[in-house]
């Protein structure tokens, strides 16, 4: 908007720190990619913009609502991601110990309001923990979810990953990861170079057996500690999570048979679906906000004026970070044409409006100044610890560490 249009721009983020899945999402050890924050932070100064962190879009008490929103800006641009996980559906998915990459991606990369790790069985003498996790999927985010859990604790210990997550991988010490993909390699979701990655991972091995033609490891028992191991089964479907309180292990359908994959967590990395925001129409199969090609539509398929949405919530969740600024470009191209073909309505407020009503809904509005004071601190953590930066896991540690005092 700023590169192809005279447009102030306000920018609203229900965290107080922004950039979605680039702090959110992206894995702690890809530093290189969190690199392109530094172009965020160029657009976030820029003078047309205005950010307002900490405010959440909704209808609850303190929170702004679409209409409010539409009533009070030309356009509105929706682009919040996907944050729930899509489901199983099968035995034993709801068990403690069976968890979403959703929670756990969130959980090591220190999203606030996401404190309890995954209920990693610990074991007793008579059944001791297996030291064995299975993920559910082939995708980027699996690739994720297994290096981390893998990766040695000392590695992982020299990134941002939240301080939580390690103490409680440094404690567990998982070192088998064994990830089902339903179909053959050749099918398998993640990207060539992602995979290649995971055999530079130091001291990790990486496994490959193809579930069709029988040859399938032996999974039933702790694995070896002597290793660390990522272990690929294809052809491999889960039909169970079993296990009583908690996970103990999943049977695994192959080509051939039926396994029993011993496991202290299973993880379930399928994909995900965006949340809905009451006041939009949202598409429930699909997990996204009704569109015709990014321009929101109401519940009659009705196109909303000045009603946009870009990136998993309007496509689905596929595609990385340049994936998803093709999808804003296109969709900027497309406010564009509906400007400068009358199909926009202006606002009849001025912007001071909007500033007020959003500072007597939220008690703790966050700014660009608040929002470096926060990049600040973490930063100065990090350096005390040889780390790129120590996160902030709470809502009130940032909020106070970008000048808000405690009540
Ligand atoms: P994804 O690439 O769509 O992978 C989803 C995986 O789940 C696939 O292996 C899929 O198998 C499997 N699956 C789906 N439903 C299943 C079911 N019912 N039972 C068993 N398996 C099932 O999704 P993602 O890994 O969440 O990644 C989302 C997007 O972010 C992708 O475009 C990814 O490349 C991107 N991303 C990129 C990076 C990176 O570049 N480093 C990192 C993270 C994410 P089928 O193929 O058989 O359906």
């Amino acid at each position: 908007l700023l590169d192809r249009t005279e447009a102030t721009v306000t920018v609203i983020d229900k965290l107080p720190t922004p950039g979605g899945l680039v702090r959110a999402g992206v894995a702690p050890d890809h530093p290189g990619t969190k690199g392109v924050l530094r172009g965020f932070d160029l657009l976030y100064r820029d003078p047309r913009v205005t950010m307002l962190t900490n405010v959440s879009v909704g209808d609850g008490p303190d929170e702004i609502t679409p209409a409010e929103l539409a009533e009070h800006f030309d356009a509105v641009f929706y682009a919040v991601g996907a944050s729930e996980s899509r489901r199983l559906g099968i035995p034993g998915e709801d068990l403690p110990g069976s968890t979403s990459a959703t929670d756990l991606v969130a959980w090591y990369n220190g999203v606030p309001g996401v404190d309890e790790g995954p209920p990693l069985r610990r074991g007793t003498a008579d059944d001791p923990a297996t030291g064995r996790a299975v993920v559910v999927g082939t995708g980027n985010v699996a690739l994720d979810v297994a290096r981390i859990l893998v990766s040695p604790p000392e590695l992982l210990a020299t990134t941002d990953i939240a301080d939580r997550a390690l103490e409680i991988l440094r404690e567990q010490n998982v070192h088998e990861v064994v990830l089902l993909g339903r179909r053959d390699q050749a099918a398998a979701a993640y990207t060539a170079a992602e995979y290649r990655a995971l055999s530079e991972i130091p001291g990790v091995e990486v496994e490959v057996f193809d579930g069709a033609d029988g040859q399938v490891p032996s999974l039933g028992e702790p694995a070896d500690p002597s290793r660390r191991r990522i272990v690929f089964l294809f052809h491999s479907t889960p039909e169970e999570i079993v296990g009583n309180p908690q996970v103990q292990a999943v049977t695994v359908r192959t080509g051939e048979g039926r396994h029993h994959v011993a496991a202290d967590l299973v993880v379930r990395s399928i994909g995900y679906r965006s949340t809905a925001i009451p006041g939009l129409a949202f598409d429930d199969e699909r997990g996204i906000f009704r569109n015709a090609d990014g321009r929101l539509v109401d519940e009659s398929g009705e196109v909303v004026p000045g009603g946009y949405v870009l990136g998993w919530a309007k496509r689905g969740p596929s595609g990385g970070i340049g994936a998803n600024k093709k999808c804003a470009t296109e969709t900027v191209e497309d406010f564009i044409a509906d400007a400068a073909s009358g199909r926009l309505q202006r606002t009849q407020r001025n912007k001071s409006e909007f500033t007020a009503l959003v500072r007597k809904r939220v008690r703790t509005v966050i700014g660009y100044r608040g929002m470096r004071a926060i990049d600040r601190r973490e930063r100065r953590r990090g350096v005390e610890q040889g780390r790129p930066r120590v996160k902030f896991t709470q809502v009130a540690d940032m909020v106070g560490a970008a000048g808000w005092r405690k009540a």
